[in-house]
């Protein structure tokens, strides 16, 4: 008997264990303690997703108050639309809605436009006012012809009711002066939808914030990230998700991920009312494809918003990329600023993949208009395994506070007002996107290239026009943010833009051929001459050196870079607009041309040019940039000779250069590799130090730094030009063009340089900035005749064996060259060459 009773017993726990591991599986769909759901106008419930819609003139909850109670129906209502949208209440003065609330706490409230056509009103010309508890939710709003208009506030309630007025506005014309609405939903919110805290976005990183569950909140955005668009009937809370395509900032750098499994809801982390499965289950990642350098580039979505409005920023987040724990870290910027550094979902997730994770930003109003959200990949994930993921985010316009109006209230509510005529764009968008996907869909069509939101207004280019026209200072204080951050829409063109400045990728003004594809001269609307840089159409190949070439563009600004215009991604295109630099590279100035001899003047000065842009791009700015390819073919010269640092595709940014190196599969051209760098894959900025050493060389001896054509001892440029140097004898073979015309103290200045930069270990070169200094005397000592003891312009002690030998060297008279074209150059030495000076302060040097 007793037996008996313990099988009993037993088997009621296995059953209750059953039932209990079940409700984990399949969590009760959300059932909200108020539920009020009306269909304006209408006479009989009508059922949506399963959700009864009562008319509003027959329930017990609602108390309609109207001066007169209109009711339209949509004579030829669409099939494809929801009966929701087929009647609709008309309001001719103020009139209210009151619903009784059961539960005080946070509500949602959905209010439904739709203007369908109607003989007796014009509902899209009416223009009318929507509050809520006494707070403007709507001023002078309107509907555009056939557009369905879903607001979703979300709003806490503790009177026990609330009530809903419908205002036509005061100076409308007597025609358009009504309100109308389809339908509205007031229900209860899970307790746990918005919390009271969330973290306050600051320039240095963030704060906390309460009273968020005070706000009424405005939804403006809510996206599927990676996904498909997520109807009503697929959420748990009756919402809708949106695709993140048409967001998106440059599609190329994402991947999409769907993943099969079961998303794993935990206390804790998100419920699936934050949001449900399918939001959790696809993500953006990032789009490595084949690359073989580290990937460095951030995924970036700009988000219209109003302007002059706090907004909340959620992003979801879910692994369901990583095959392991701790493998995923990741950096997050809100508007060009990092707000979490090494974001690590399995710490934040009770240790498990696949577990939805949520975190509530609050972006101060500013006057961009967007909300850029970027990820990018963290130092802290090895080397094979960078990634960055987003899954949902969902943007809510903070309208203000409920509560006893306060001196900051009252100037929210003015913010409320002129917030609510020029934004709250934002859910109509969201509808009319959604229309068009659902049109698209059905009619096969291509989606239109998304135009840039802030093009409309800019009417030409300018190479700083991604700031706004900014100041260089504006930029180089923006080189905090991430490379990513830094993208921005006023860089792009495009396609047909591209097409017009190039007479459509004419071949009459072809200029050039690279390893990323064809280059075109081009003029810009505006008059602006630009080299248009296009990748083979339709191959991905070359996509990280376009992503790089413009991350490191758009951070960066020196007079030695060539400046990037813009650039286009439309259409699987990848196109990079330069400023055009008229006398193409300095590799055909030295060789394989026709092109008039440079002058040593002429040579040093653009020694000097580019080796400042060097010496820019490794100190410069925050993040040090290792070049890694440098050689004559990108080092181009303008109309005026000066040279500016061209091709960034191969650049690396690296962390600090002080304990910096960073390990790396080998790029870079051939003969100009630093051996150090191919021994061991690091790379510092040494190595560019090394290649400059190359560089130098062949300006010196005008040919290539490898020459398969000459004998054997002479193929390799940088060992037989160093063999001559250690001897003394460099002169015997400089550019026999330049025989004569050397200063001999000069030339032993700068067969120093290579010498130092050549060295065969990193340490032991010079920084960028010491060669600059370096050629600055060099280019001083042509210029000046100075008669010195060698010891006296040499960083060499005299007593060194591999001092030049100067009677060897067969050079003639010294010659200022006076002829130069760039001393003649109209003369300011800003823009000059001859402005190089202006950091040499004494002859002796630093
Ligand atoms: P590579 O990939 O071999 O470095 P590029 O694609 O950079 O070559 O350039 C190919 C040709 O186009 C070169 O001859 C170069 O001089 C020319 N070119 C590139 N950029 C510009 C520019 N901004 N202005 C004028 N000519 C340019």
């Amino acid at each position: 008997m007793e037996n008996l009773q313990t099988h009993t017993n037993q088997y009621l726990l296995l059953l209750l264990l059953l039932f209990l591991s079940s409700i984990q599986f399949i969590s009760p769909a959300f059932n909200p303690p108020d539920n009020h759901l009306i269909t304006c106008g209408s006479d009989s419930i009508t059922n949506i997703d399963g959700r009864d819609f009562s008319p509003d003139s027959n329930t017990n909850s609602v108390l309609l108050s109207a001066p007169s109670k209109i009711s339209i129906t949509d004579p030829n209502p669409s099939p494809d639309s929801s009966p929701l949208y087929h009647t609709a209440r008309i309001f001719t003065g103020n009139s209210s809605y009151e619903f009784n609330i059961k539960s005080n706490g946070t509500h949602l409230v959905r209010l439904h436009f739709f203007p369908f056509p109607s003989q007796r009103f014009n509902l899209s010309a009416a223009v009318f006012g929507v509050s809520a508890l006494g707070f403007s939710l709507l001023k002078d709003f309107k509907v555009p012809n056939k557009t369905q208009v879903i607001r979703e506030y979300i709003i806490k309630v503790d009177s026990g009711k609330i009530v809903i007025s419908f205002a036509p506005s005061g100076n409308s014309p007597p025609s358009s002066s009504f309100a109308f609405v389809n339908a509205i939903e007031v229900f209860s919110a899970p307790t746990d939808l918005i919390a009271d805290d969330a973290q306050f976005v600051i320039p240095s990183g963030m704060e906390n914030f309460n009273g968020l569950i005070n706000q009424v909140l405005e939804t403006v955005h809510r996206i599927n990230v990676g996904g498909f668009i997520i109807v009503p009937l697929n959420d748990t809370l009756w919402r809708t998700w949106i695709p993140d395509d048409e967001f998106l900032f440059s599609r190329s750098a994402a991947k999409r991920v769907i993943f099969g499994g079961r998303i794993k809801y935990q206390m804790g982390g998100a419920s699936r009312e934050i949001a449900p499965d399918n939001v959790y289950s696809t993500a953006q990642e990032m789009n490595i494809g084949n690359l073989t350098v580290i990937p460095n580039f951030n995924i970036t979505w700009i988000f219209p918003v109003s302007t002059g409005f706090r907004h909340l920023v959620r992003l979801h987040f879910c692994d369901i990329v990583s095959r392991a724990l701790n493998e995923l870290f990741f950096d997050i910027y809100i508007n060009g600023g990092l707000v979490y550094k090494d974001f690590d979902l399995s710490s934040r997730t009770i240790l498990s993949l696949a577990s939805p994770y949520y975190t509530d930003l609050i972006t101060d109003a500013d006057d961009s208009g967007v909300i850029r959200v970027s990820i990018g990949p963290s130092d802290l994930s090895s080397t094979s395994r960078r990634n960055a993921i987003l899954n949902g985010v969902e943007i809510m316009k903070m309208n203000g506070e409920l509560g006893p109006i306060s001196e900051t209230k009252s100037k929210k509510n003015i913010g409320v007002v002129i917030g609510t005529v020029v934004g709250g764009f934002g859910f109509v968008c969201v509808l009319v996107v959604v229309i068009l996907l659902v049109l698209r869909k059905r009619k096969g069509m291509k989606p239109k290239p998304k135009s840039d939101p802030k093009s409309n207004n800019t009417g030409g280019w300018s190479p700083m026009g991604g700031y706004g026209g900014s100041s260089y200072s504006a930029l180089t204080e923006r080189t905090n943010a991430s490379p990513g951050a830094n993208l921005n829409l006023g860089l792009r063109i495009s396609f047909s833009d591209v097409q017009s400045a190039t007479n459509n990728f004419s071949e009459n003004l072809l200029i050039g051929s690279g390893g990323f594809g064809n280059v075109y001269k081009g003029v810009l609307k505006d008059g602006t001459k630009v080299a248009v840089k296009r990748g083979m159409p339709g191959s991905r190949q070359g996509l990280s050196e376009f992503l790089t070439e413009i991350t490191v563009l758009s951070k960066i600004r020196h007079r030695h870079l060539v400046s990037l215009i813009g650039y286009c991604e439309e259409q699987s295109e990848m196109i990079l607009v330069y400023e055009f630099m008229e006398n193409g590279s300095l590799r055909s100035h030295l060789y394989g041309s026709n092109l008039p001899c440079l002058s040593w003047k002429q040579r040093l000065e653009i020694c000097i040019g580019s080796a400042r842009g060097l010496h820019y791009l490794h100190t410069g700015s925050s993040q040090p940039i290792i070049h890694r390819d440098v050689k004559p073919a990108n080092i181009l010269l303008d109309e005026k000779l000066m040279a500016k640092v061209a091709d960034f595709g191969l650049s690396r940014a690296v962390a600090c250069l002080d304990q910096s190196h960073v390990s790396t599969n080998v790029k870079g051209s051939f003969g100009y590799l630093d051996p150090e760098y191919f021994r061991r894959q690091h790379l510092t900025d040494k190595s560019d130090v090394y290649s400059f050493g190359v560089v130098l060389l062949e300006v010196l001896c005008a040919r290539p730094a490898i020459d398969i054509s000459l004998p054997r001892e002479q193929v390799n440029l940088a060992e037989w030009a160093m063999w001559y140097q250690k001897k003394g004898m460099l002169g015997e073979i400089i550019d026999p063009k330049l025989m004569g015309n050397i200063n001999l103290t000069s030339l032993r200045k700068f067969g120093e340089t290579v010498e130092k930069c050549l060295a065969e270990y990193g340490v032991d070169r010079p920084a960028m900035g010491d060669v600059l200094w370096n050629l600055e005397y060099a280019l001083q000592l042509q210029e000046t005749e100075i008669h010195r003891e060698p010891y006296e312009d040499s960083t060499t002690s005299a007593s060194d064996s591999s001092l030049p030998i100067v009677t060897r060297a067969p050079l003639g008279s010294t010659r200022i060259e006076s002829d130069s074209p760039a001393v003649k150059s109209d003369g300011s030495s800003d823009t000059t060459p001859s402005g190089v000076f202006s950091q040499l302060i004494t002859s002796e040097g630093r």
